[in-house]
């Protein structure tokens, strides 16, 4: 028997989110269904929700931090039973056998399946996300999570978590590194506790001085106001490496002239404008501007192991689901410490 699933979507890029109902697929031979328990808001979700990247297809539910409780199983399903605890990020499928799928890098997959937004051969129209209170998902894209875990805590890992953590160690960021991290949101406030957590010394770019005190406790070493001109100039050609988690247009070139020769910046942030660059702060010290997305799934786990091992969770602000549209206003004017969590026993 198929239940209808109770879901928060957008009808436009200009609507704001209301009550949504509809099918999930049944399940398949590989999938695991999750009845979801909590669901982070990624500004990806305002970005879509809003047409921001162009591309939406409606009704959009968005949602990609999503834990909760497998109620059901296919028949080959062999990492989970009924009654454990999951976890969904921002893939749900990708083809499996091309040379990403093969390196664990399913996010670079050409045929990877977003969580919301993408087509979804099941069903005809597109995938929806974690506002809503269950999901049917193939095996291979479900997370373990331990059961000592803060889950409505964790939930943010899973977007905000791995998106962070993976050019962190891509970038093998440690020991004897002064490291930056551009915007104190949900991304950014994992990126201090992870790079902090690598051995890292942390400092934190913010156009938000009241956050200073939080950046120090959640891990900096020091936090620089970027509007203050004297105090950016004061860090000239001093980093090795530079995350940027900044969600609209901003000056990338007075970064790029904050790293040492050979220093990287690495863009995670989703500007839905373009950024104009001054190729001279990238050749004449020879800097890598490069970028990242999420990571694969097994890095994923890897990460959700770390964190739990060495008690990392998210500082979230738990929210009912009526009060997303509120969230993403909130979002928008950089008011959220640092992650909204939607506790979706308020959608049942
Ligand atoms: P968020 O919680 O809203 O944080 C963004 C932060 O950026 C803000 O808190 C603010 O920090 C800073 N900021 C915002 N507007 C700014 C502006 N005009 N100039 C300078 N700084 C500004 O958002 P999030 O959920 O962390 O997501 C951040 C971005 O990453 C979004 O674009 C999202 O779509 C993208 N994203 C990318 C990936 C990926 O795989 N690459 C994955 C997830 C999300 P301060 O107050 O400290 O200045
Ligand atoms: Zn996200
Ligand atoms: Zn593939």
């Amino acid at each position: 028997m198929t239940a209808t699933t109770e879901a928060y979507a957008a009808a436009s890029a200009k609507s704001p989110l209301t009550r949504f109902s509809f099918t999930r697929r049944d399940v398949l031979p590989d999938d695991v269904k999750i009845d979801i328990l909590f669901c982070g808001v990624c500004h990806s979700d305002v970005h879509t929700a809003r047409d921001e990247w162009r591309g939406t297809t409606y009704p959009c539910v968005p949602g990609h931090e999503i834990i909760g409780r497998v109620v059901a199983i296919g028949c080959n399903v062999k990492k989970f039973k009924e009654g454990d605890l999951a976890a969904v990020g921002c893939m749900v499928d990708a083809c499996r056998d091309c040379r990403s799928c093969h390196e664990n890098l399913e996010q670079f997959c050409e045929d990877v399946v977003f969580t919301y937004n993408s087509p979804d051969e099941h069903t005809g129209g597109v995938t929806y996300g974690g506002y809503s209170t269950n999901i049917v998902v193939n095996e291979h894209f479900v997370l373990r999570v331990r059961e000592d875990v803060d889950l409505a805590a964790s939930a943010p890992l899973l977007c905000a978590g791995i998106t962070t953590y993976s050019p962190l160690r891509y970038g093998k960021v440690g020991n004897g590194q002064k490291v930056g991290i551009v915007g104190l949101g949900g991304l950014g406030h994992m990126a201090v506790k992870f790079a902090n957590a690598f051995g890292a010394e942390v400092t934190l770019f913010t156009t938000s001085p009241n956050k200073t005190a939080d950046a120090k406790r959640l891990g900096a070493y020091e936090v620089v106001i970027s509007k203050d001109e004297d105090a950016m100039k004061a860090h000239a050609k001093s980093f090795d490496f530079i995350l940027d988690t900044v969600s609209a247009k901003h000056d990338l070139n007075v970064y790029l002239n904050l790293l040492k020769r050979d220093g990287t910046l690495c863009l995670v942030g989703a500007s839905p404008n373009p950024i104009p660059l001054d190729v001279f702060s990238v050749i004449r010290w020879r800097h890598r501007l490069t970028g990242s997305l999420i990571g694969g799934i097994a890095e994923t786990q890897e990460m959700l192991d770390l964190c739990a091992e060495r008690g990392i969770t998210c500082d979230v602000e738990r929210i009912n689901i009526n009060y997303i549209n509120e969230a993403y206003e909130r979002m928008l004017r950089s008011d959220v410490k640092y992650r909204f969590v939607i506790d979706i026993a308020s959608l049942k």
